[in-house]
């Protein structure tokens, strides 16, 4: 029975590499293009199996050929998908372009992700769930109802409002742990995110306005903490060579919220999932890039 519901987007990644990113007007060669699967909240789920949680996806894919491989991948993981639908048309989709610096962009396109509603949430099971786990690749009212349903049940909620969206003063409330890359933090707060100083101030106004966690990731400049008591805890990363930094923070969550369902301390949790995410920017891809638990453990020792 799943302890970790991610109510998320369910994407095929369409990956090229290239020197340096085309302007506008101008085309260019890719060095090569491949095909992963992805989605903000797929990406959340496999990483939180592989970090041995009990995991259930609720989401959509589309009819194309890409759906019914996605979702059966999702199985093989051992992730509940019996609450994801599969919908007349595509299934969502992320243009993704790495440069040879290992950053990336991404366009996407919502495909089924865009008629998730709470009607799917409903049909997942519920009873074992400790934390419900967001992004914002499904429709943003979709993720309100969730948030309310589970204030009003006393389930924790994790947001990762990427890509950034603007919270309102009656959302922040209803978030337990609130996950935000620097870019995030920037234009959920309106403050320039540059170091760890900026970092704690940020998670300082969530914190202000309602929410009872927050993490600031600040890539290979590791990640700030806090919560109602604390002044915020700094966690670094470890030192690795990034390849490509496409699914860093979803790793670090589905890390993270598995390492706090086993009963881990919330500092020993934190660095669990700085050394699987390190782990995942050595390798290339989105699901394909997230470590297992016995990797993260030899990684550490
Ligand atoms: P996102 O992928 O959402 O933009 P970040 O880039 O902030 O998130 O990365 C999330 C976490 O992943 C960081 O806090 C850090 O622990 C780890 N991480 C990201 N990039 C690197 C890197 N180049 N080297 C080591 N760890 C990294």
């Amino acid at each position: 029975m799943s302890q970790i519901v991610v109510v998320g987007s369910i994407n095929v990644d369409i990956v090229s590499r290239v020197a340096d990113y085309p302007v506008p007007g101008q085309t260019i060669h890719s060095q090569s293009t491949a095909y992963y699967y992805g989605g903000k909240g797929a990406n959340q789920a496999v990483a939180a199996a592989r970090a041995e949680g009990a995991v259930a996806m609720v989401g959509a894919v589309g009819t194309d050929p890409f759906g019914a491989e996605i979702k059966g991948a999702l199985q093989q993981q051992g992730i509940d998908t019996s609450a994801i639908s599969v919908r007349e048309g595509a299934t969502g989709m992320a243009y993704i372009l790495v440069n040879d610096a290992g950053q990336n962009q991404i366009v996407l396109t919502l495909g089924a992700n865009g008629t998730v509603t709470q009607e799917d949430f409903s049909q997942a099971s519920m009873e074992t769930a400790k934390v419900i786990i967001l992004q914002n690749e499904i429709p943003w009212g979709t993720n309100v109802s969730v948030m309310q349903w589970a204030r009003a049940e006393g389930i924790h909620v994790l947001l990762n409002p990427a890509p950034a969206i603007k919270i309102s003063a009656e959302v922040m409330p209803l978030i337990g742990t609130l996950v935000l890359n620097e870019l995030e933090a920037q234009y959920v707060t309106g403050r320039s995110v540059g170091s760890k100083e900026d970092a704690v101030l940020a998670a300082r106004d969530c914190i202000d306005a309602g929410a009872q966690e927050v993490i600031v990731t600040l890539g290979e400049h590791g990640s700030v903490h806090m919560d109602r008591e604390g002044s915020g805890t700094f966690t670094p990363s470890y030192a690795v060579k990034a390849v490509d930094t496409t699914s860093a923070g979803d790793t670090f969550i589905g890390y993270y919220a598995a390492g706090i369902c086993s009963g881990k301390p919330v500092a020993e949790a934190l660095k669990l999932a700085s050394a699987a995410a390190a782990l995942s920017v050595t390798r290339s891809g989105a699901q394909a890039s997230i470590p297992t638990l016995e990797e993260v453990e030899q990684f550490m020792n």
